[in-house]
């Protein structure tokens, strides 16, 4: 049995655990990363959108269930760098408005224990360090910001302008999308990014997308004081006799028994592995689970409600980047709906081999891969509300149990409708006139999917943060009301959604928990040096 002892423990390296990694290496503290999965293998494979999309070669293979006990396959992926490998990189700010009560025509959404100025230098820190590419300006809803970004929003191609433009003459403010990717669009042949078609859902082969792996965990692991360790699953966290610290991290590795011991233990699996763990975690102490005497751990669950719609036209769109263009104007509402109602962005561009993994309805006449070469294809996001029955449970073999009833949907057809509406109007086509949109766009041909309940890529909200420590689980700095030396940093910490993207806010909020451990070890290591110091003296 190993057995080692750290300053700090963090499990998990994705966008959350991987920025604090960051932001503790140069401090000096012995530091260590526990991560379940191994390296992304630098492979063919990892552009192939069949080896991604339909074999799921990177998937987690993990068989959870939902609330009525039926199986399902989480699209989750266990590596190093987390979600990050395999995100689409748009690195969205919340608006300012998301850190107060929202009320939706479903609900409220709640108020966050901190304001936008509190996370505001921290967000402008996150977008630096994950070089992401945008304008400023542009995004009517965007909430101030102290910087502008260092790097030119990545291009439109031309069908992607001519639809911007569209929408522009329709008096909507369409604009980039903020994105971590590594392009140099001016200085082409130097460009580590080489602007493909296989970004959003695929790990990238030349290690020019910024995920929490490139940006954060690589660069930390430089220093001498960092330790990361892979295939290392951690099962459970126990405490001293108090209840009040975590003294064991046990990790099942190579199928061994292992035991690690810190004096911080950060927890950063994603907002349902990181409940399932302090769930697992149960004892005389914690009940209901660690540090859930609020019983609030595992509920709350969201994950947005997104739509993936494609809009067909006679004219191919051969674009090969597609999430580079999105619209904000009806994300507080509109005219005639006063009402919260979402985003809309895109996706990757989807081909026939993607489409034939839950391929959405086939229009007719069309086959796959002719849809695939016709499309545009959008990403609806609208913000679910935050339910306590909505929440992730252990059965009794201890496997994860996700139960979710949607809500708040009014808002999202209303978005659904409104793009709709959009593409209807857009400019006549010079090669088929109204022919090349209209009809085409009538509702049997406007084919669109829902994205199921193991689609959990933007889980978060298990592990609310917030002042009152009878309705949330983290104070306002992330850390366990109930564990003075237990944080959490990923996605779980939400109390709400919003209808952005959630990474950013994740990268962001870890920095800022960081400085407040950086604070705390750092007032740990004077109290040491004083207590030698009156040592000495005496
Ligand atoms: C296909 C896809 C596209 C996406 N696109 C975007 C996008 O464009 N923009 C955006 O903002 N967000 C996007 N997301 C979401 C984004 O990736 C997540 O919000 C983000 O990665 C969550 O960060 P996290 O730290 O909460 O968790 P993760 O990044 O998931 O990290 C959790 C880590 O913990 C590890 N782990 C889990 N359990 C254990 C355990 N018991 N022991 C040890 N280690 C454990 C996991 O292996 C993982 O590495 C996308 C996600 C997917 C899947
Ligand atoms: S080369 Fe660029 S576009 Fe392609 S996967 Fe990598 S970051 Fe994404």
């Amino acid at each position: 049995m190993n057995q080692s002892h750290y300053d700090v423990i963090i499990i998990g390296s994705g966008a959350g655990g991987g920025t604090l990694a960051h932001r503790l290496a140069p401090s000096g503290a012995r530091i260590l990363l526990l991560e379940r999965g191994d390296y992304v293998p630098r492979e063919k494979d990892n552009w192939s959108t069949r080896a991604v999309n339909v074999e799921g070669k990177y998937a987690a293979k993990e068989t959870w269930r939902d609330r009525a006990g039926k199986e399902l396959h989480p699209h989750t992926n266990y590596w190093v760098g987390g979600n990050t490998k395999f995100y689409g990189a748009a690195l969205f700010r919340l608006r300012r408005e998301d850190f107060g009560e929202l009320r939706h025509a479903g609900g409220i959404s709640p108020a966050w224990p901190i304001g936008y100025d509190e996370l505001e230098p921290y967000y402008t820190e996150a977008e630096h360090l994950y070089q992401v590419h945008g304008e400023r300006g542009a995004d009517p809803t965007e909430p101030p910001a102290s910087a502008p970004y260092r790097y030119p929003a990545v291009s439109h191609e031309p069908r992607i302008q001519q639809l911007s433009d569209d929408w522009a003459q329709l008096g909507c403010r369409p604009f980039h999308v903020p994105l971590g990717v590594m392009l140099d669009e001016r200085n082409p042949r130097q460009s580590r990014c080489i602007r493909c078609e296989t970004c959003d859902g695929h790990p990238c082969l030349v290690s020019a997308k910024s995920d929490a792996q490139v940006i954060c965990v690589d660069p930390a692991l430089q220093y001498p004081n960092v330790t990361l360790v892979t295939g290392a699953y951690v099962s459970r966290l126990d405490t001293d006799a108090s209840g009040r610290e975590v003294t064991t991290v046990h990790v099942t590795r190579n199928g061994a028994e292992e035991v690690y011991r810190g004096d911080l233990v950060v927890v950063s699996c994603g907002a349902i592995n990181s409940a399932a763990l302090l769930l697992r975690s149960a004892s005389d102490r914690h009940p209901r689970g660690l540090a859930n005497g609020s019983d609030v751990v595992g509920r709350h669950y969201m994950g947005h409600i997104n739509s993936v719609l494609m809009a067909l036209s006679k004219c191919p769109n051969p674009t090969v980047f597609q999430k580079t263009l999105a619209l904000n104007d009806f994300y507080f509402g509109s005219e005639e709906w006063p009402h919260p109602m979402g985003h809309i962005s895109f996706v990757g561009k989807l081909d026939g081999v993607t489409l034939s993994a839950g391929a959405p309805a086939i229009a007719p006449g069309w086959t796959l891969e002719l849809m695939g070469r016709h499309s545009l294809d959008f990403w609806l996001t609208s913000e679910d509300l935050p339910d306590p029955e909505n929440r992730v449970t252990l059965d009794r073999d201890g496997r994860i149990v996700l139960s979710y009833r949607l809500n708040n949907e009014e808002g999202h057809r209303r978005l659904i409708a409104k793009l709709e509406t959009l593409m209807q109007r857009q400019r006549a086509c010079a090669v088929h006139g109204h022919e090349c949109h209209q009809g085409l766009f009538s509702r049997n041909l406007f084919v669109g999917q829902r994205i199921p309940l193991a689609g959990v890529a933007h889980q978060n909200g298990t592990i609310r943060f917030g002042r009152d420590s009878r309705s949330s689980a983290l104070d306002p700095n992330c850390r366990a009301h109930e564990v003075d030396n237990l944080y959490v940093v990923d996605g779980s910490f939400f109390p709400s959604s919003g209808a952005v993207n959630p990474a950013l806010t994740i990268m962001a909020n870890a920095l800022r928990v960081g400085d407040h451990i950086l604070g705390r070890l750092g007032s740990r290591r004077s109290d040491a040096v004083a207590t030698a110091a009156l040592g000495a003296a005496v």
